[in-house]
């Protein structure tokens, strides 16, 4: 079965997709985007996705092409049409084509492509094993809670976690203080067994998964500190976990080759992902 994709109002063979040269996302990166999880058939959490995404084209003060309602069911045609009923949509939206000039002059014409494509949920056994990070220097600019595909500093870190067998990069501030994986969302478990993470500022992107994680918690009754963390307090945590759309809920073994509680995954990452996972299949909390 070939793969269809959206773009600009066609549905069009994947390996024929493209937008023009000229696009404003080819050439300046102006442009933001969406990754939506994709349970059963069901698009998960797709509100908080949708609110952040005309929060992000709003800072950039580009137009919602359409309303939630008509993107639902053009992402659902997607969806559809790949027969994907597990797996992810991309979704991009920039503010499209017109003769190169750093400043705009006219964002009326945004261009919009989604794909979507098959995936199983994160591994089991990867969840059992738990992963490791390195810590690096935030080097991104400072509005990272655009969700905006200028990712240049996100890529070049992966990409160094990756070379150094890692899963992860983890961002340090000039304070010393983590902000947030390149693609994901870091959390550590206090001394007293609270749940920790960086409250939302333009240091960090306003996670789907943070957001119904901390809702999860807190109507089970757990206590979730939204507060900036550093690399030292990281290290000495007794449990560590990242969270995103595709990662879920992910235990942290070690942080820069030191070892996270007993270098196995805790208690309580353990029980927070079997909420998450529960969340996603759609059964409440
Ligand atoms: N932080 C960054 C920089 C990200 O790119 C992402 C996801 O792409 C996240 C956090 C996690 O966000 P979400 O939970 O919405 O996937």
């Amino acid at each position: 079965m070939s793969r269809i994709a959206y773009v600009d109002g066609q549905y069009v063979p994947h390996g024929e997709a493209s937008v023009h040269i000229e696009d404003r996302g080819y050439q300046f990166a102006d442009g933001v985007y969406e990754v939506v999880a994709v349970c059963a058939g069901r698009r998960v959490d797709d509100e908080r996705h949708f609110a952040r995404l005309e929060r992000s084209l709003g800072e950039l003060e580009i137009p919602m092409p359409m309303s939630r309602r008509a993107l639902a069911v053009v992402m659902d045609e997607v969806l559809r049409r790949n027969r994907v009923q597990d797996g992810i949509i991309y979704l991009q939206i920039t503010r499209g084509q017109a003769p190169r000039d750093h400043a705009w002059s006219d964002s009326s014409n945004p261009v919009m492509t989604i794909t979507a494509r098959r995936q199983s949920p994160p591994d089991d056994a990867l969840a059992r094993r738990g992963v490791q990070v390195i810590t690096l220097p935030d080097q991104r600019w400072k509005r990272n809670d655009i969700k905006a595909v200028s990712l240049l500093a996100n890529i070049m870190g992966k990409s160094r976690a990756r070379a150094a067998g890692a899963y992860e990069a983890w961002l340090i501030d000039d304070n010393d203080l983590v902000t947030e994986g390149t693609s994901t969302t870091a959390w550590i478990v206090s001394d007293g067994g609270n749940m920790v993470t960086r409250p939302l500022d333009e240091a960090i992107l306003g996670g789907v998964t943070r957001a119904a994680l901390i809702d999860i918690a807190r109507q089970a009754g757990k206590i979730v500190e939204e507060r900036a963390f550093s690399r030292a307090e990281a290290m000495a945590a007794r449990e560590a976990f990242l969270t995103s759309t595709t990662a879920y809920v992910l235990a942290i073994t070690s942080i820069d080759g030191n070892e996270i509680g007993d270098g196995r995954p805790g208690p309580v990452t353990e029980d927070l992902l079997e909420r998450y996972r529960r969340h996603v299949s759609g059964n409440t909390f």
